[in-house]
């Protein structure tokens, strides 16, 4: 038996003459979440539409479930697809439909019919009437409410016919790959995985750079920034993580610079080295969890002095957040529970007790001075000796 899905897009109907673009590459993200699915599954695009089906006796829950992980789809239909075979023959499957699907008929729905084919001898308004009829013969527990229904029954005339009445909602967005690349700065903490997620979700392919601290910061800190990785991966795809050590940079700054400007000052160094890597990937900005006033680095003033180093843009989908906002998210997501595992963070082993929280930027810059004779071959030391982990789905 067939089964089969149809997968509904809404952004990526809009692109004019690059939307082919935009459905290969939701095609090609479609086929790839499927591949983790028992079955083979083939994924066509077709006037607008794009169909999954499978000739397997495969579990289309699984699928389903994979498909919620791809950027791009606003819904995914269960369907019967059928030839046309005339009204009655129609009927037939609609009400095969309801069964298979409601076992409690206790439903107010209305019909929606949609003729793409205009030599089909009913209009919608004649099909919505009789089929409303039909069923409401078949199962009479079921009423008509055109306003407010449980459940559509749609009809789409095309070549064949769709039948489906369920919409499971997709992740929306854009399909990843149509947008670029980005650098994500990923620590253990809640804000920038939801950060990656969001950018992902406009299309943008996704790399990370995580700065470790050892001793500082141990391996099990470093073993939640890869599962937070992988976590986001399942929505973003592979990605490369550079894992950084962060440690001389840091105990430099520590011994050379004021200790109520270390935190900005290592989140300057921070900045410049997720640049290199961006470069080398070919990422066209930087994205951070930053949220204003947050904390004493993420005052305006504070974001300011670090932004200052950067020559790409720097994306900060959260900046305007509130932190349950920014929770909500991470648990939608999936990545809440790991990112309130308590190991520590480079940034809190080296925070000052009183960090400045309206820094002046050539002050700033006046104390970096005091790193200049160490400070190249360090951040050159740091980013060859990065260690790459190349992100794969399981
Ligand atoms: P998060 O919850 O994302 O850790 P945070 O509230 O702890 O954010 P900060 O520690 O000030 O905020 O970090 C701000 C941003 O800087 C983070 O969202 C992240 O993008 C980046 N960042 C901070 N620490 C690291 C790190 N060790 N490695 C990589 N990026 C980091
Ligand atoms: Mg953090």
């Amino acid at each position: 038996m067939t089964q089969s899905l149809l997968i509904k897009y809404a952004e990526i109907g809009i692109k004019g003459k690059n939307r082919y673009l935009f459905e290969n590459a939701l095609v090609k993200q479609a086929k790839i979440a499927l591949k983790r699915v028992d079955g083979e599954f083939v994924v066509t695009k077709e006037a607008g539409r794009i169909y999954v089906t499978t000739e397997s006796d495969c579990d289309m829950d699984e699928a389903i479930e994979a498909l919620q992980y791809v950027f791009g789809i606003v819904g995914i239909c269960p369907m019967m697809q059928i030839e046309d075979n005339g009204f009655e023959d129609l009927a037939k499957h609609v009400i095969k439909h309801i069964e298979d699907n409601y076992e409690d008929k206790n439903l107010t729905f209305k019909v929606a019919a949609r003729r793409s084919r205009k030599n089909y001898p009913m209009d919608s308004m004649e099909i919505n009437m009789e089929m409303g009829g039909v069923i409401l013969d078949a199962f009479p527990e079921m009423k008509v409410d055109v306003h407010n229904p449980d459940i559509v029954i749609n009809i789409e005339i095309r070549n064949k016919i769709n039948i489906y009445s369920k919409i499971i909602p997709g992740p929306g967005g854009m399909p990843v790959g149509t947008a670029g690349n980005g650098m994500l700065l990923l620590s253990g903490g809640i804000d920038s995985p939801v950060a990656g997620y969001m950018v992902a979700k406009r299309g943008v392919h996704i790399d990370a750079v995580y700065f470790h601290a050892p001793p500082y910061t141990s391996e099990r800190a470093k073993q939640k920034v890869v599962d937070l990785a992988k976590i986001i991966s399942k929505y973003t795809g592979p990605m490369n993580l550079y894992v950084v050590n962060f440690t001389d940079i840091q105990m430099y700054i520590y011994d050379k610079c004021p200790h109520d400007e270390l935190t900005i000052i290592m989140r300057r160094y921070m900045m410049r080295i997720a640049e290199y890597f961006a470069n080398k990937e070919g990422s066209l900005g930087l994205i951070t969890g930053e949220s204003i006033g947050q904390v004493a680095s993420q005052t305006m003033q504070s974001l300011a002095a670090t932004n200052e180093v950067c020559t790409m843009p720097v994306f900060r989908p959260v900046i305007a957040f509130d932190k349950q906002e920014i929770v909500d998210i991470s648990l939608k997501i999936g990545t809440y529970e790991t990112s309130i595992l308590p190991y520590e963070d480079c940034c809190t082993t080296f925070v000052a007790k009183h960090p400045v929280t309206k820094p002046n930027i050539n002050i700033i810059k006046r104390s970096e001075t005091h790193l200049e004779e160490e400070i190249d071959r360090m951040f050159k030391e740091a980013v060859e000796t990065a260690e790459l982990i190349e992100i794969r789905r399981d």
